[in-house]
């Protein structure tokens, strides 16, 4: 039978609910993802400008910025869904730059959207199912497909409501539909756009255990998320955005005491 999560898991640390290998100590991470220079343009104004960023296998990279910051079209960029006007993006060791959205998800990156959008009339499983038949190591059969996104939805807590139509799943539910269909697609690299606005307490620390569970199990997060709190917590590393510029890439406690983002991003008072 084919591991869970990916035909060619990346090589991790920490334990893997898939048969993968974990990382010996001392062996080298390579960079998974290299935006050089990136920029994108819509008409006159520029989304993101000369944006360039390494990220390493097995990171949690928490991206932050104030709204319009160009955090989504930075995603968007990376997953395909829109073409930059110039630099390079290489990913798993292939320049990505401008390739269709389906390729690059078969490559290996999955994202979720800002605004969620299963289809309303499939059930959670469906949905789910859709994911491990297209992706970067579709299922063999659709009893296959049907068993893995049973796990799946169970990995995301929705195991209870896989049998309900998608369009009557609540708020909460519908994110983690939208996580467990892009998981469908096993992608070594998981881009989450704003998965806890919305959500109260309760909700963001089971949102944030869900997160640990994913890199736990050899998927590298780059995490888009407002609630700095809950960056600061789960990152291994953040870069901030400000009007389409990077200005500022480091540990969680460097960012949170860089003066321009204290300034930029929260305009005063302290980052937590
Ligand atoms: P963030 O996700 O950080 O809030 P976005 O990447 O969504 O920011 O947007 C960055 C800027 O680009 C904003 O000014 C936004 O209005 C603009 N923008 C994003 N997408 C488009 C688009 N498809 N067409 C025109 N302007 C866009
Ligand atoms: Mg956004």
């Amino acid at each position: 039978m084919q591991p869970f999560i990916s035909a060619h898991p990346p090589r991790l640390r920490g334990f893997s609910y898939t048969d993968g290998e974990e990382l010996e100590q001392g062996e080298a991470i390579m960079a998974l993802l290299e935006v050089e220079n990136v920029s994108k343009s819509f008409g006159g104004l520029i989304a993101v400008n000369c944006v360039s960023l390494t990220f390493n296998q097995g990171e949690i990279l928490g991206l932050i910025g104030p709204n319009g910051a160009g955090k989504s079209t930075l995603f968007n960029l990376i997953s395909g869904v829109e073409k930059p006007n110039g630099g390079r993006i290489r990913f798993d060791g292939r320049d990505i730059t401008g390739t269709a959205p389906d390729e690059i998800c078969r490559y290996g990156i999955a994202r979720t959207f800002q605004l969620v959008r299963p289809f309303s009339q499939l059930s959670p499983l469906e949905n789910v199912m859709v994911g491990r038949v297209f992706g970067s190591a579709p299922a063999l059969s659709m009893g296959q497909a049907r068993l893995e996104s049973e796990k799946i939805l169970s990995l995301a807590g929705l195991a209870s409501k896989r049998v309900k139509t998608a369009g009557m799943l609540g708020l909460v539910d519908r994110k983690r539909l939208e996580i467990a269909r892009a998981l469908a697609t096993r992608p070594k690299l998981l881009l989450l756009d704003e998965m806890m606005a919305g959500l109260n307490l309760t909700e963001i620390n089971a949102a944030i255990a869900l997160i640990k569970r994913i890199r736990d199990s050899g998927i590298s997060l780059i995490v888009v998320e407002h609630v700095m709190k809950v960056i600061l917590n789960i990152s291994d590393r953040v870069i901030v955005l400000k009007t389409g510029e990077k200005i500022a890439d480091g540990s969680p406690r460097e960012v949170a005491s860089n003066p321009l983002v204290i300034e930029a991003y929260l305009g005063k008072g302290n980052v937590c």
